[in-house]
């Protein structure tokens, strides 16, 4: 399980959060080559890379507060913590 820290209630489990999905994902500059299926597939399905990511997590069954962390997918170790 995971132990994520938040800013305001320090290091909680996991259990305590939502999976807020990427942080900061990026839309393409120019939609105009993107066809229907391209379109809902970045709307729909988020990436799933192998290593670092950065991601929003909210501590719903706590503070409320959204938390932004980067965690390694791999090892699921937390590298950092932003608050934001
Ligand atoms: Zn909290």
């Amino acid at each position: 399980m995971l132990h994520i820290p938040c800013p305001f209630c320090g290091p909680r489990d996991e259990s305590e959060f939502a999976h807020g999905g990427p942080a900061r994902q990026q839309r393409p500059d120019d939609l105009s080559p993107l066809d229907d299926a391209a379109w809902v597939d970045h709307l729909t399905v988020p990436p799933n890379p192998v290593g670092p990511v950065r991601e929003k997590w909210w501590h719903v069954r706590g503070c409320g507060q959204w938390v932004t962390i980067e965690r390694d997918t791999l090892t699921h170790d937390i590298l950092e913590e932003t608050g934001e």
